[in-house]
């Protein structure tokens, strides 16, 4: 598979880290091969009748990674370059995601290949029911919670619970079996928000940590979907001024700062940020050569790679997106001197939020918006402060340290359970 991808095969960049890590800790090889490989794993070809009658069948996957810290938890993707590697890795990072937050919970993820763009929104809904009736039989809300991702969101995870909750014939809406439902359907409020806010959290407390205030600083975000439009919103409440954004179609430069609120409604009317200034408006890849102090990737993988690295001028990035910096585009950036606030700390927002919403089910008491966002800020800050204090003591990088911590956490749950030594 791996020659599939156009640069890294983010599941032998994964693994690279779990190996690094492991060596570092002094865990065994048998451990490394135990963490390396996810637990369970199911392919399935999903038959959608479509609008014109026809049936099509689409490829899906759902991949629990490991499920010895708690019940499994991930995201749902479709997109067109869905593939079996790109879902266990993404499965992978999820399994270190929540181990640095602290979170009782293994990694999943799902993701089905598909071009969302071509479908109506009844094609949509039979998708994501035959997604579920393909997967129920591996996931439940004690076993593995889905959650949305790319081209995902509330709307598609109401339909997965009600045909979930009909599959499992028991007259029960099973609410705790997904996160990031809609509000009005067993949705936490700050579950939309929660990722872009958590990215948000970040970089303010790590500038803080580097005595820099956020109002002094200027920021660049690619990516201006549910993670890159809530990032901004909450970097510039928080005092920071973004200048340049951009989506797959374009980027919007302003030396002057772009306004978040404005663009963020006028992206969820139009579907991109393209037209909103023309005189501002560049080619797409022109984000990443800005002078700024800060870097947000909030797109999909790879987004930073050999051939674009050494055009980065920001001296820290904070990676909204899953795996935005390949493993030779990082070493230069490293060479360089720029601070990664890595994808695995930096964007657990949402599944901190998806586990405050699966509390919120499973006790069916609701909490208010301030009281979830105070609950993510805590947790967030909490988890920075311990990475940063690991950071210092091994003299790692701050990814080095999230695998660490991670990994030295789960390894010693697998041993107690007797599952690898
Ligand atoms: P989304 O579909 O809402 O938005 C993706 C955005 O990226 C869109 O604006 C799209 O136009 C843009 N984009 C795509 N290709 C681009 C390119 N080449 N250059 C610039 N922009 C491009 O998706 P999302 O939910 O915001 O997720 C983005 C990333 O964050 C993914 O890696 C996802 O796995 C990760 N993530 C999402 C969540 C969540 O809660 N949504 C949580 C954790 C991690």
């Amino acid at each position: 598979m791996t020659h599939e991808f156009k640069t890294e095969n983010p599941l032998v960049s994964v693994k690279k880290k779990i190996k690094t890590a492991c060596k570092s800790l002094g865990e065994t090889k048998e451990m490394y091969l135990h963490l390396s490989q996810p637990e369970r794993m199911l392919e399935v070809s999903i038959p959608v009748k479509m609008d014109n009658g026809l049936t099509k069948t689409f490829k899906g996957y759902r991949v629990q990674h490991n499920g010895s810290a708690g019940p499994t938890k991930g995201g749902i993707r479709f997109h067109t370059d869905v593939q079996r590697d790109e879902v266990i890795a993404l499965a992978s990072w999820m399994t270190f995601k929540c181990g640095v937050m602290d979170l009782p919970y293994g990694g999943a993820k799902g993701g089905v290949k598909v071009d969302v763009s071509k479908l109506s929104v009844f094609e949509l809904e039979r998708l994501a029911r035959g997604y579920i009736q393909a997967i129920a039989p591996i996931i439940g809300e004690r076993r593995d919670i889905p959650a949305p991702d790319v081209n995902t969101n509330a709307q598609i995870m109401a339909w997965m619970v009600d045909e979930y909750s009909n599959l499992r014939g028991i007259g029960q809406t099973l609410f705790a079996s997904f996160t990031g439902k809609p509000v009005e359907f067993g949705g936490s409020l700050a579950r939309n928000e929660a990722t872009g806010y958590g990215v948000a959290i970040m970089m303010k407390e790590f500038l803080e940590h580097k005595t820099i205030n956020i109002s002094d600083t200027t920021i660049a975000i690619q990516g201006f979907g549910n993670v890159g439009g809530y990032a901004g919103t909450y970097i510039q409440q928080f005092g920071g001024k973004i200048i340049a954004v951009s989506d797959a179609q374009c980027s919007l430069i302003d030396n002057d700062g772009l306004d978040m609120q404005k663009l963020h409604k006028y992206y969820h009317e139009h579907n991109t940020i393209s037209g909103y200034d023309p005189k501002k408006e560049h080619d797409r890849d022109e984000l990443f050569k800005v002078e700024c102090d800060v870097l947000c990737p909030c797109a999909l993988e790879n987004a930073i790679r050999l051939d674009n690295a050494e055009d980065i001028k920001a001296k820290i990035i904070v990676e909204g997106a899953n795996g935005p910096i390949t493993s030779d585009a990082e070493a230069i950036l490293n060479e360089k001197g720029v601070l990664i606030v890595p994808d695995i700390l930096a964007n657990a927002g949402g599944v901190i939020v998806s586990y405050f919403e699966w509390v919120q089910n499973l006790h069916n008491y609701y909490w208010s918006f301030e009281e979830v966002q105070i609950k993510q800020y805590q947790k967030m800050k909490e988890a920075l402060y311990k990475m940063l204090a690991m950071m210092s003591e091994k003299q790692i990088t701050m990814r080095e340290a999230c695998y660490m911590y991670s990994i030295r956490k789960l390894a010693k749950v697998v041993k107690l359970r007797g599952r690898c030594n």
